[in-house]
């Protein structure tokens, strides 16, 4: 049997079984999805991929109405390695961007920030390539930060607004409590919480994973822009590249312990004692000597 013909079916048989549960529609529980790594193509670079008024071509419907995976993929690069077979969904949007977890990530040696979809702005760049083409993204990586799509009468009921950032219990094999998760209101919308891949790991979850809102925050407390991890797992976290530029003549220990960024960067005129060097190592700190 045809792989999209199975899809359908699995699709359709769950939409039963999740029509034919009242208890899902009545208490608080809301189903989860793991998006595994994926990319929303603007249709000039459908085009530079895939060549001229390509078409994405439609493989299964994803939960969110409207929303499809395609049977394109691409292939994602960054400097320290890429990631074959990246599956693109459409429809295609304004704007390019790619969607990894922070393993991915830390594969592709790249840093990119924690950011609710759609929220590019300074992202990291990612290059993109293709059967006919490949495009460099100078933005377009980030992280998708968890959050639950729902509608409005959903929000009614579960009084939380659009926006808002609430902690979430997610009930898998490894509990686990996810703080910062934002809602977002649409009557477009299906309700079902979304996280990456990392984040599923860390709990052990697996699709159709039920989470309850445990605590919801003031609208007023939610920063939607910061960039902190959701969840620490177990996996190293790419550093923060954080740079001090040191300006003064001479750069002793003392100087490096107060220095809370990774980096720090000298002019080649700076004389760096020896105790410096030592504790620049201790603290696993880089020294970058400017030449200029
Ligand atoms: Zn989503």
């Amino acid at each position: 049997m045809q792989e999209n013909l199975v899809q359908k079916i699995v699709e359709e048989v769950l939409q039963q079984v999740l029509k034919n549960q009242p208890s899902l529609q009545h208490d608080n529980k809301i189903p989860v999805g793991v998006s595994a790594r994926h990319v929303h193509l603007a249709q000039s670079e459908v085009e530079q991929l895939f060549g001229e008024n390509y078409q994405l071509t439609p493989k299964f419907e994803l939960s969110q109405p409207g929303q499809f995976a395609a049977e394109e993929t691409v292939v994602i690069a960054g400097p320290k390695g890429s990631i074959e077979r990246v599956r693109i969904l459409g429809p295609a949007r304004s704007l390019s961007q790619v969607e990894v977890s922070f393993t991915d990530a830390i594969k592709l040696g790249l840093t990119p920030p924690l950011r609710i979809s759609g929220d590019v702005k300074g992202s990291s760049p990612i290059t993109l390539i293709g059967p006919k083409g490949s495009v460099v993204l100078k933005e377009g990586l980030i992280v998708a930060k968890a959050h639950i799509h729902m509608t409005p009468a959903d929000s009614a009921r579960l009084q939380v607004e659009d926006g808002q950032s609430v902690q979430v219990k997610l009930a898998g094999i490894r509990p686990i409590i996810l703080s910062d998760v934002i809602i977002r209101v649409s009557d477009r919308y299906r309700l079902e919480m979304h996280i990456d891949t990392d984040e599923a790991n860390a709990g052990l979850i697996k699709q159709g994973t039920l989470a309850e809102i445990v605590q919801a925050q003031s609208i007023e407390q939610t920063s939607v822009q910061t960039a902190q991890p959701v969840v620490q797992t177990a996996t190293q976290l790419p550093e923060q590249k954080s740079v001090y530029h040191y300006t003064k003549k001479l750069l002793s220990q003392v100087q490096v312990a107060a220095i809370t960024e990774q980096e720090i960067v000298v002019s080649k005129k700076t004389i760096v004692t020896a105790l410096a060097y030592d504790k620049i190592r201790e603290l696993n700190k880089t020294l970058t000597i400017n030449k200029e």
